[in-house]
Order: C-alpha cells, then sequence, then structure tokens
C-alpha cells in the first residue's frame, strides 16, 4: 500500500464499472440530442476522460475553472470563475461534470450562471457526493458514489495538488496534513 494512503475507499475496478453504468444512462437520456459535456478543472479531468468514453451520443466538450480549495481541507464559500467556457453557451444542452460535490456552492454558482446565459438544459454528473456537508440545495441528476465526510484524494481529486493520478479515492494518512493550517 501507497505510504501516504489510510485507506481506499473506492477501488479503481468500481470507479471503472460506475463511469460505464453512467455513460449508458446519460447515452440512453440524451438520445437524438447533441450534448455540451462541461468538465470543472482540476478535480473533474480523470473522471471526464473516462467518462465521454462511456457516452455513444455525439458531444463536444469544454472545461471551466472555479476557485477551489488551495491547500485547506474545508470550504471558504468564496466561488469565482477562473476561466470560463470557450463554447457558446446560448441553446446548448449541458452536462457539467463535476469531481465531488461538498457544500454545493460550486455546482449551485455554475448552474445558475450557465441557466442565466440561455443555456437550453443543464444538468450535473458528480462521480463523488458527500451529502451530509450541504450548506445549498442542489440537483445533482447522475451520481457515482455516496461518501461519509472525510476528505479524499485520487481519481482527479488533489491535497495541494497532489495525488490526482492515484486510480482509486482514498483518504490520506493523518500524518500527511499534519502543521497545514
Ligand atoms: P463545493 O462547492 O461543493 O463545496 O466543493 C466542491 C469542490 O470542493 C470539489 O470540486 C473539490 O475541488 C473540493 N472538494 C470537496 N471535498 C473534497 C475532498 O474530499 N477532497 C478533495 N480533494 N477536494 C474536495
Amino acid at each position: 500500500m501507497n505510504q501516504v494512503i489510510d485507506r481506499v475507499l473506492i477501488p479503481a475496478a468500481d470507479i471503472q464499472a460506475k463511469v460505464v453504468e453512467l455513460g449508458e444512462e446519460i447515452s440512453a437520456d440524451y438520445e437524438g440530442e447533441n450534448l455540451l459535456v462541461v468538465g470543472i478543472l482540476k478535480g473533474a479531468l480523470v473522471f471526464m476522460a473516462d467518462l465521454i468514453r462511456a457516452i455513444r451520443i455525439p458531444i463536444q466538450i469544454d472545461f471551466v475553472a472555479i476557485t477551489s480549495y488551495g491547500a485547506a481541507t474545508t470550504s471558504t464559500g468564496a466561488v469565482r470563475i477562473l476561466k470560463d467556457l470557450e463554447q457558446a453557451v446560448e441553446g446548448r444542452h449541458i452536462l457539467i461534470v463535476e469531481d465531488i460535490v461538498d457544500t454545493g456552492l460550486t455546482l449551485n454558482y455554475l448552474t445558475e450562471n450557465l441557466r442565466s446565459r440561455g443555456a437550453a438544459s443543464v444538468k450535473v454528473c458528480t462521480l463523488l457526493d458527500k451529502p451530509a456537508r450541504r450548506r445549498v440545495a442542489i440537483h445533482t441528476d447522475y451520481n457515482g458514489f455516496d461518501l461519509p465526510d472525510e476528505f479524499v484524494v485520487g481519481y482527479g481529486l488533489d491535497y495541494a495538488e497532489n495525488y490526482r493520478h492515484f486510480p482509486y479515492v482514498a483518504v490520506l494518512r493523518r500524518e500527511v496534513y499534519a502543521g497545514t493550517p
């Protein structure tokens, strides 16, 4: 086992099976449509790369970057777009792809933003969800796994920009956070 990992919460094989399921569901729901899949950088990168290869309808992809936690493990509540979409939003069916929904502030902001810019529809696909931490009510249309209130890394998720490349979702050893405010 990796020296920084306390335990693996979701093994790589479970993630891959879930991604295929989600891709099938999305393909069936949007049959006959042309979908703009929008990944939230950087955390959704790995999930997005796998998910789009499990989708069987015509899609385009784009990315937004939104302020995240930085090196801390609790939310500040501040949400701001750092990098906007390159594709036009008006009239498009948009599927936002997120790594994890925590307080819901990020998705609340982004879904409202895209709706106000004239999207035909805005739905959300998240790999992970921590329902216990929600601060705003946000509806997610496609969900991978519910998690307990624990800080996780891997499969795109970082701690201080590290561990995004782990193929599983895991909890870090306590010592790794030691000394971080
Ligand atoms: P929200 O706006 O829902 O509070 O935050 C969502 C974002 O917070 C995620 O995209 C992710 O960047 C970050 N986040 C929330 N929980 C975790 C976690 O357990 N681990 C990591 N690495 N990031 C998290």
